[in-house]
């Protein structure tokens, strides 16, 4: 069960369909994501598939925010609320399995995760599992499938780049090709899926990442989070910069970056982040990403000026 609806959210505000427009067109409510950890490995760091894992992932493992794995799902939850509540004080939830990756570990063991998480709490109204596309089989598949009839499932996958020059040179370990079977077996499974990619990772040109865009344009997501690339403490790509930093992205080049994404990216994909959190202790660089309202003002601001929307550059 997908929970996407047709009609595009758009305003004269924000030019594009935002995820916080989007669930309050569905809920009429606010919807809140609350993290929770499963203490998952990941195949490319535990050897499944590589070791040392993606070079800009930190030793959070994508898990900046989550939950401690010590702690009881229940006992996350009621913490992840309580910091969320302190923002919004009536809203339904999603439950977030965010660290490493959420379907690298036995089914038995997924459903018993899975279907605790879901009946935490009668508010919540999803379950979203990040996770890589290779660690997916179709027994993980079906079953997904299967919970999404009871529970919607939103499936995060990272691809950060099309580009497979660039994909060995993060060790991302999986190729392009697995990457779009995966979306395509969700989707055929009827599980919304969101793509994660990255801008700014070393050597790409404008062109390479709105190649990326362009090619998520012909696979069935659902949604889209686009990062800039944050250099981070206690990752591979931070100890190669601190000892040789090479240039970033600036604000204004990753401005111009985005809003050309955003213009060519199909009209029905949910732009779920245009930028990411960052954890300021563990950041190296770039500085700017850590004001992400100027980030995506700007963004707002260079789409309005131009009066034109997501979508409007699309080419099929
Ligand atoms: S980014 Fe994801 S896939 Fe890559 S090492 Fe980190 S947790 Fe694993």
């Amino acid at each position: 069960m997908k929970v996407m609806k047709k009609d595009h959210v758009m305003t004269p505000e924000k030019h594009y369909q935002t995820l916080s427009n989007h669930y309050r067109h569905v809920y009429q409510q606010k919807v809140f994501k609350v993290p929770l950890n499963g203490g998952f490995s990941c195949p490319n760091i535990d050897g499944t598939v590589g070791y040392g894992g993606c070079a800009f992932c930190s030793s959070r493992h994508g898990g900046e925010f989550a939950g401690n794995p010590l702690e009881p799902l229940d006992v996350q939850f009621e913490k992840g609320l309580r910091m969320m509540h302190k923002k919004w004080k009536d809203a339904y939830y999603i439950v977030y399995f965010q660290a490493n990756t959420n379907t690298h570990a036995p089914l038995s063991r997924l459903k018993e995760l899975f279907e605790e998480a879901i009946r935490l709490d009668p508010k919540i109204i999803m379950i979203s599992i990040a996770t890589r596309p290779d660690a997916l089989n179709d027994d993980i598949i079906r079953y997904l499938s299967d919970l999404n009839r009871r529970m919607p499932v939103q499936v995060e996958l990272g691809l950060q780049t099309i580009h497979e020059k660039t994909a060995e040179s993060i060790n991302r370990c999986h190729d392009l090709a697995t990457f779009d079977r995966a979306c395509r077996k969700l989707s055929d499974a009827g599980i919304e899926v969101v793509a994660h990619i990255i801008n700014g990772l070393p050597g790409e040109t404008k062109e390479m990442m709105l190649e990326t865009v362009g090619h998520l344009n012909t696979l069935p997501i659902d949604g889209i989070k686009i990062h800039m690339l944050h250099i981070v403490e206690n990752s591979k790509m931070g100890e190669d910069y601190k000892k040789s930093p090479w240039p970033l992205l600036t604000l204004d080049a990753y401005v111009d970056i985005v809003v050309d994404q955003i213009l060519m990216l199909k009209k029905d994909i949910i732009i779920h982040r245009l930028t990411g959190d960052a954890d300021r202790n563990a950041l190296i660089a770039p500085t700017w990403i850590i004001k992400k309202f100027v980030v995506i003002n700007r963004i707002d601001q260079t789409l309005r000026k131009k009066g034109l929307y997501q979508g409007d550059h699309y080419e099929t």
